[in-house]
């Protein structure tokens, strides 16, 4: 029988030295370094909790909030997109083939908001407008933009959605030349605010632009013209951009300018008014006839064809008079985010 050590007791209160260490005992006696902090994984379905950083407009830090920006845009529809879909289901008759789709279509946000997965498997283009403040980096920005929509899409927020135009290869990570697109321009004050929509490719296919006068519309260079080829378009895109749609359109402005601000008017929230009056009117006229049309939920036919109208206009040359229309599906997906000076986030939709 092996007789057990007896434990060396330490005087009370002290412990016991042994006048030589051994390397162990000497290596166990220094302090602990200090522990690196370790990132927590994020359980399924939820965000990743944000890392505290120095640069709160850095890349890093930006990478962090542009991702979870992503994950809302991608997975929560805006509140007041919902209510317009639920007010629109409330309009049709019950068993019609519209409400039944409007059913699936608010079921489908439900889940997706639930489970922190994509509303459509198209999670869109991403569409980036960042007002910073004076002194950070734009390219920081953008170098963030790129980073969060490949974290977004590994996270499975985003389905690898970007081809090589050249050679038709999708590198799988979701960015691209020119994907996503980020518009950066200096704002007012020491806030970051940054917007992100997501524009699936169905509804962008019905984009379209025309320029005045169209003869075969009878539509002339003046608001009544403008109004025309924007229903004109509603009409031809009939169900192809997943209706009910949201209608963004400009008037004016050279082509490229045109398109983009027509896209931004999709930033808006359904139920804000145009600060001018003339478009507010058309807005609202637009909405009413544009709903007139009975395309209906996904093309089924129904009293709601658009959820909301909004416009803009921008200066042209005399030569020119360009109207862009930007259709947007029924997943309107946007998301916004105020990045304080601290550090802090603080989202919207
Ligand atoms: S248009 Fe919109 S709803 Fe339709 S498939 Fe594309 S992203 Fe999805």
């Amino acid at each position: 029988m092996v007789k057990s050590k007896k434990p060396v007791k330490a005087a009370a209160g002290k412990p016991r030295q042994s006048a030589k260490k051994k390397p162990a005992a000497r290596a166990a006696a220094r302090p602990a370094p200090k522990a690196k902090p370790v990132a927590k994984k994020a359980a399924p379905g939820k965000p990743a909790p944000a890392t505290p950083t120095a640069d709160p407009f850095g890349e890093r830090a930006l990478t962090a909030v542009f991702t979870e920006l992503f994950r809302r845009a991608a997975t929560a529809i805006p509140p007041d997109v919902l209510a317009a879909l639920e007010k629109a289901r409330e309009r049709e008759e019950s068993g019609s083939v519209a409400r039944d789709t409007f059913d699936v279509l608010i079921e489908n946000t439900r889940l997706a908001r639930e489970d922190s997965r994509p509303i459509c498997q198209d999670t869109g283009m991403p569409f980036f407008e960042v007002a910073v403040p004076r002194g950070a980096s734009l390219g920081a920005i953008e170098r963030a933009a790129v980073a969060a929509t490949r974290a977004a899409t590994k996270a499975g927020y985003l389905r690898p959605n970007s081809v090589d135009s050249l050679t038709n290869k999708n590198p799988g990570d979701g960015a691209g030349r020119g994907m996503p697109i980020v518009h950066v321009h200096e704002g007012k004050g020491k806030t970051l605010s940054a917007h992100l929509i997501l524009k699936g490719g169905g509804c962008e296919n019905v984009g379209s632009q025309s320029a005045l006068p169209n003869v075969d519309l009878g539509a002339d260079r003046d608001l009544e013209g403008v109004k025309k080829v924007v229903l004109e378009a509603i009409f031809n895109a009939q169900g192809k951009g997943c209706a009910p749609g949201v209608i963004g359109f400009c008037f004016g402005g050279d082509r490229a300018n045109g398109y983009n601000e027509a896209k931004r008017q999709l930033f808006r929230k359904l139920d804000d008014a145009n600060a001018e009056p003339a478009i507010a009117a058309m807005e609202a006229e637009l909405l009413e006839k544009g709903n007139l049309l009975g395309i209906g939920p996904m093309g089924y036919g129904g009293k709601t064809t658009l959820l909301g109208v909004k416009g803009s206009y921008l200066a042209r040359l005399p030569a020119s008079y360009f109207v862009s229309v930007s259709y947007m599906c029924w997943a309107t997906r946007r998301a916004g985010v105020d990045v304080l000076p601290s550090g802090k986030a603080v989202y919207s939709q």
